[in-house]
């Protein structure tokens, strides 16, 4: 649940005071309770991925960190005397932005048994009055999910095929609303021609004036509430849709940055438009074409009103739906294939769009504009030609059912003609029968209108279905163990691995352990495997077979995040985003502190330049870290590693684009840094090897040769090895 009124948790929500990041005491409980409930979670596992607030977890993200550690929590309002033991433990907000556990309070409603976060495990018995004077009146209700198995069926956004209509069930009681309110709509649709029905045949034959104002009032007050009625239904549809985008929007986005690196899509750009198509789904579950939709069911009201009007006269409707009905099914198909392609050749536009865009300095050396510039023209024109055909028969089906509507209501004078003349309805009757009859057709109208948008949110549905279907790196079913503190023991054994959908192996048979504290250089020719063996370290990939183990552990336990934290890296494409050299240096702990930074940014050379620069450490880094020179981009990403000083060191070629000058300076000031951690080196340059004490020779994904940098130096000098090209 989420509270739409923040002003009590204003202060939880806004309060300036910027505390350390460690000050996070909802994510404190929410540890402390997991352990309780003996489903253990760490800290790091809990919030990585969640849209922190300052780096804390709020009241409304805490429910979807308690799912990882297998809890359900809902937030509620209420007084500290309204919640039964039985809901206990349960989290209370506190002001000033605290939290506590409530475990219990005794019979006389006296003293409560509490454990405050920050003191530890410790808990305490408080009184409470002082406890009712912290409590802000909100409260996170816990209890232990119900741990499904493999034969159970899976979480939301896991499922292939109904995650979309289980969002959609979940917020029931909004739909609910939104049918009653239609009922009553539709209802109220009937007074107007029950209206008319009576001042033709009470009221002017009898020149009744007094009924005539009576019926008047009355018409007018429905009139009033049938307007406020559809204002409400309007209100619920968008609030039922905001609730359904908000949650499958947020799971969307999770799945899109947990995808395990084999099945990440080949093309950016085709996956940002497929992701994108969501857009459309939200449209038409939150626009108010669909109360089209919803109206249709009720048309049995005007039938049966027809029918107790007019008696035979409900034929012509009854033959005239029917006719609509079955036209706009016959486009069906043509219309399908119509949506279809021009959903897939949109991704692909858009693929050639990101794709261009990125690599424009490329293209323009190259000179491979015209390339470009006909497939993107191709595609235009491909879409265009699919869009028109799909706009003539969607818009065929509108002008047919206005075409049968229209010839409906001729029937329906003509039937009721026949009928007054045979004295077996009145005027008024007839007039009313042909008034609801229109009504009673025209959502076959809005039907045969929807049917494109139904296709492309069919279609949108189905390539979403299979993103959702992906696997992700945390599995929701698992439970991971949670480390303390790593060592940083390595250890490889037997890993080969081949990249999802090649053939060859890219490592074969390699083992090697690398103790806490050791430096170790891996070296070898292009392409044998280098940057790869590091990506399984970070178990960015899973190995075909064999295991990576860190600290004694098959990294495939620990929860992603427990895992790469700890390891400062330094990839070999160094990638920075787009804002400050500050923001590019803390990413992932945006509230470090600015000494910690500043110490960083020495140590890897940042200072050299952000130091000359007037605008120092803000200067603006653009996308991909254009604006900065290669050597420059690396320093950030060396500083980046070596924030809060973490236990393992991974650089893939971090002096590659630097000076001999400046990679001397950086040499020198990370020997000292390295003192007492892992460090794995993969580089060309062997001046780089001062930094080590044991290499590691790589040729086509298998280890030649591993020892002491003096013995391994000395055999490629005598060239006892010759591995290194
Ligand atoms: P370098 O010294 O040039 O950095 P390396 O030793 O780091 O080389 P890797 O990047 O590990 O080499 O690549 C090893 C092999 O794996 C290469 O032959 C490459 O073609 C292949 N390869 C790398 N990345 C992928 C990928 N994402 N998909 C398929 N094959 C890949
Ligand atoms: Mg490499």
């Amino acid at each position: 649940m989420s509270i739409d009124s923040t002003s009590s948790l204003g202060q939880w929500r806004l309060d300036g005071s910027r505390s350390a990041v460690e000050d996070d005491p909802l994510t404190d409980c929410l540890v402390a309770l997991a352990r309780m409930f003996d489903r253990p979670l760490s800290a790091h596992a809990a919030c990585a991925g969640l849209p922190l607030d300052e780096g804390r977890l709020t009241p409304d993200l805490f429910s979807r960190a308690a799912a990882r550690a297998g809890l359900s929590a809902r937030l509620v309002k209420r007084r500290l005397n309204r919640i039964p033991d039985i809901l206990l433990p349960a989290v209370l907000l506190l002001h000033d932005r605290q939290a506590c556990v409530l475990f219990e309070v005794d019979k006389a409603g006296k003293a409560a048994r509490v454990l405050w976060p920050d003191t530890g495990t410790g808990e305490q018995t408080l009184s409470v009055a002082e406890l009712k004077r912290q409590y802000t009146g909100h409260a996170l209700l816990v209890r232990p999910e119900h741990q499904l198995d493999d034969r159970a069926p899976n979480t939301p956004l896991t499922s292939g095929r109904f995650w979309f209509w289980k969002a959609i069930f979940r917020n029931w009681r909004s739909y609910r609303d939104v049918l009653v309110a239609s009922l009553l709509v539709n209802i109220f649709a009937l007074t107007m021609p029950f209206f008319i029905l009576n001042v033709y045949d009470r009221v002017l034959p009898h020149s009744a004036f007094e009924t005539l104002w009576v019926l008047a009032i009355g018409a007018a007050i429905i009139a009033g509430f049938d307007f406020l009625i559809r204002a409400l239904r309007a209100y619920f549809i968008d609030r039922a849709g905001r609730r359904v985008d908000l949650e499958l929007s947020a799971g969307l986005f999770e799945k899109v940055l947990g995808l395990k690196s084999e099945v990440r899509p080949k093309s950016v750009g085709a996956f940002a438009d497929n992701v994108h198509e969501f857009e459309g789904v939200r449209d038409f579950i939150t626009s108010t074409t669909i109360t089209g939709l919803i109206d249709v069911p009720f048309v049995a009201i005007f039938l049966v009103a027809i029918w107790l009007i007019g008696g035979p006269i409900v034929m012509v409707p009854l033959v005239a739906i029917p006719i609509i009905l079955i036209y706009a099914l016959l486009v069906q198909w043509p219309l399908r294939k119509a949506v279809e392609n021009t959903l897939r050749a949109s991704a692909q536009k858009n693929a050639t769009l990101v794709e261009s865009l990125s690599g424009i300095e490329t293209i323009k050396t190259q000179c491979a504009e015209s390339q470009l510039q006909r497939t993107w023209e191709q595609s235009v024109e491909f879409i265009s030609r699919w869009g028109v055909r799909a706009r003539l028969l969607s818009s065929s089906t509108t002008h047919f059912s206005t075409l049968v509507q229209q010839l409906a209501t001729v029937g329906l004078v003509i039937f009721g003609v026949y009928l007054a003349s045979a004295g077996e309805i009145t005027l008024g009757g007839l007039i009313a029968c042909v008034i609801i009859g229109r009504r009673a057709m025209s959502p076959m109208s809005q039907v045969a209108n929807l049917t494109t948008r139904y296709h492309q949110v069919r279609a949108a549905l189905k390539t979403l279905s299979t993103v959702v279907a992906l696997p992700v790196e945390r599995d929701p079913k698992r439970t991971y163990v949670t480390r303390g503190n790593i060592k940083g023991d390595i250890d490889l054994q037997n890993i080969s691995f081949t990249y999802p959908d090649e053939e060859v192996p890219i490592l074969q048979n390699v083992s090697f352990r690398i103790k806490p504290g050791e430096h170790v250089a891996v070296v070898g020719r292009t392409g044998s495997g280098k940057t790869t063996l590091t990506k399984l370290i970070l178990g960015l990939y899973e190995p075909t077979a064999g295991t990576v183990c860190v600290d004694g552990m098959d990294i495939r336990q620990l929860d992603p995040s427990e895992l790469r934290r700890p390891m400062g890296c330094v990839p070999q494409d160094v990638v920075l985003f787009y804002g400050s050299v500050r923001e590019n240096i803390v990413l992932g702990s945006p509230h470090a502190e600015d000494a910690e930074m500043l110490r960083v940014a020495q140590i890897a050379g940042v200072s050299e330049f952000a130091d000359r620069h007037p605008r120092g450490y803000e200067l603006t880094v653009g996308e991909r870290g254009a604006g900065l020179s290669g050597g420059q981009r690396q320093s950030v990403a060396i500083a980046r590693a070596l924030l809060f000083d973490p236990p393992v060191l991974l650089m893939d070629e971090p002096t590659n684009s630097m000076d001999n000058r400046t990679e001397a300076k950086l040499r020198a000031a990370l020997a000292e840094e390295l003192n007492g951690k892992t460090f794995l080196l993969v580089t060309h340059r062997s001046s780089m090897l001062e930094l080590v004490d044991r290499i590691i020779i790589l040729d086509n994904g298998t280890i030649v040769a591993d020892g002491p940098k003096a013995e391994i130096i000395e055999a490629l000098d005598t060239g006892t090895i010759r591995a290194m090209g």
